[in-house]
C-alpha cells in the first residue's frame, strides 16, 4: 500500500503567486494510477483554501484520496469551530503554512483555539517547517509541552537548514512526525538512525515536485523492505487512523 501524504491540490485560480498551478482529480488519479499510488492526502494550494472543496473530491474517491483542511488563522474568529465543522464534513487533518500568513507556530495568541481543536477532534495538525523564522520545530516543541496530547507533522522535516533541529524535536517528543517531503537524502537517514521508523512519513510536494522522482528517493534510499513500507504508507494510515 503506497499512500502519498502530502500532495496540493486545486483548480487553477488567479494571481498573486503560481498564477498557472493546478492538480485536480482527474490529474492526480492519472499520475497516481501510473506511479502506482494508492492513496493520496491532498492539501490545499496556498491562499485557495476551499476546504469544503476539498472535502467533496475526498468524499467522491474515499478509496483514493484523504483531504486535509487549510486556514490562515487570522482570518478566523471561531477557529475552534470552523475546524470542528472541516471535521464534520470529513476533513482529516489540518495544515498550517505560517511564513505565507505571518505568524509563528508558537503564536499562542491565534493558535491556542487551533492546537486544542486539533486534539479535541482528533486530527493531526500538519505544519510547514523550515529555512525561515515563522516555522522552525523549536516552536513546535513549545506548543508540544503546552499541548502534549497534539500530534504534529513537521512537513520537509525542517528543510535543509532545520533539518537537524527538526530530528532533536522528533527525537524528544514522540508527537513528533517528520514528513519526507522535499527533504533530502540525509534527512532521510539520519530520520531512520534517529527516531523510530513509525514516525517517518513520505510525500511528494505534487505538482511541484515529480511524485516519480520522490518516490524513487525513498525506494533507492530505504534499504529494508519493512521499513520502505512503513515509510511509504503504512505509517501515515495508522497516524490518521485508516489502518485497518
Ligand atoms: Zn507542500
Amino acid at each position: 500500500m503506497i499512500v502519498n501524504a502530502h500532495v496540493h491540490f486545486g483548480e487553477p485560480w488567479g494571481p498573486p503567486v503560481h498564477i498557472d498551478v493546478h492538480y485536480t482529480a482527474d490529474e492526480l488519479l492519472r499520475d497516481m494510477d501510473r506511479d502506482g499510488v494508492d492513496m493520496s492526502v491532498i492539501i490545499p494550494f496556498i491562499f485557495n483554501y476551499d476546504n469544503e472543496y476539498m472535502a467533496n473530491v475526498a468524499k467522491k474517491h474515499p478509496d483514493r484520496i484523504i483531504a486535509y483542511a487549510m486556514m490562515n488563522p487570522w482570518r478566523h474568529k471561531n477557529r475552534k469551530d470552523d475546524i470542528k465543522r472541516y471535521v464534520d464534513m470529513g476533513i482529516k487533518g489540518l495544515k498550517l503554512r505560517s511564513p505565507s500568513e505571518g505568524f509563528c507556530l508558537n503564536d499562542y495568541l491565534i493558535l491556542d483555539d487551533v492546537y486544542e481543536a486539533c486534539i479535541e477532534n482528533d486530527i493531526p495538525l500538519m505544519v510547514h517547517t523550515g529555512d525561515d523564522v515563522l516555522s522552525t520545530p523549536l516552536q513546535c516543541e513549545e506548543m508540544i509541552q503546552k499541548f502534549p496530547q497534539i500530534t504534529m507533522i513537521l512537513a520537509h522535516a525542517g528543510f535543509r537548514a532545520l533539518a537537524d533541529e527538526a530530528i532533536r524535536v522528533a527525537k524528544r517528543n514522540k508527537q513528533v512526525i517528520l514528513d519526507q517531503t522535499a527533504a533530502t537524502s540525509q534527512q532521510l537517514r539520519d530520520a531512520i538512525r534517529e527516531i523510530d521508523v513509525e514516525r517517518i512519513i513520505w510525500g511528494s510536494d505534487s505538482p511541484y515536485m515529480d511524485e516519480r522522482v520522490e518516490l524513487e528517493k525513498i525506494r533507492v534510499g530505504v534499504e529494508e523492505p519493512e521499513v520502505r513500507r512503513k515509510i511509504l504508507g503504512e505509517n501515515i494510515l495508522r497516524i490518521l487512523k485508516i489502518w485497518k
